[in-house]
């Protein structure tokens, strides 16, 4: 996401997606005739495939650090999901999970207050890492980085030994039901009832 980032004339930056969106909806308008009248050689086909892919990551990246994404699920998931940036990203790197191509948000659907997910857990102090983003009281959107403890709700297993016992995998103090024992209805024992993408 960094290419051509020396091209950037220091604009501010939402001035300048504002602008930039408005150049290319006007220009792929002006030509769109001539588009739905074009033969496309075999390279062609390749070459604008490239091009349109290429235009519709930038357009989810800009949504998901201004907004955030949404996509249609199951009814059981939140349905809004994000993106984490390279820059943000990169000092969360060493930790024990692997980056994700898209974090879903992991709590209850229909929940209040900020979308949720967890992108990494600290490995020194055991804290999950999590992105939140959505709209303050005021209508103006957040989106944070923060590092919090897990909720300590634990659902027991079948098994009298507790091998099976689940804790809930949201961070501590979140709102909605717990991860593990009621939201998504009767989770068998065994099965992860933690929708983290
Ligand atoms: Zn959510
Ligand atoms: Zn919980």
């Amino acid at each position: 996401m960094t290419a051509d980032y020396d091209a950037w004339d220091g604009t501010d930056p939402l001035t300048a997606l504002l602008d930039a969106s408005r150049h290319y909806a006007i220009h792929v308008r002006l030509l769109i005739d001539q588009l739905a009248e074009a033969r496309l050689g075999a390279d062609d086909v390749g070459r604008v495939e490239d091009a349109m892919c290429e235009v519709a990551e930038a357009a989810a990246l800009a949504v998901a650090v201004t907004m955030g994404l949404r996509r249609h699920v199951r009814r059981e998931v939140c349905p809004h999901y994000n993106l984490l940036t390279d820059a943000e990203w990169a000092p969360a790197r060493d930790g024990a999970l692997a980056r994700g191509r898209a974090y879903g948000c992991e709590l209850q659907p229909g929940h209040p207050g900020l979308h949720t997910a967890q992108f990494q857990e600290s490995p020194v102090t055991r804290r999950g890492e999590w992105l939140r983003w959505g709209r303050a009281a005021g209508g103006e959107a957040v989106r944070e980085l923060v590092d919090l403890p897990y909720c300590s709700a634990l659902w027991r297993g079948a098994d009298p030994r507790g091998l099976d016992d689940e804790t809930c995998g949201l961070p501590a103090e979140h709102v909605g039901a717990h991860a593990v024992n009621n939201w998504l209805g009767e989770i068998p024992p065994g099965e992860n009832a933690v929708t983290s993408q």
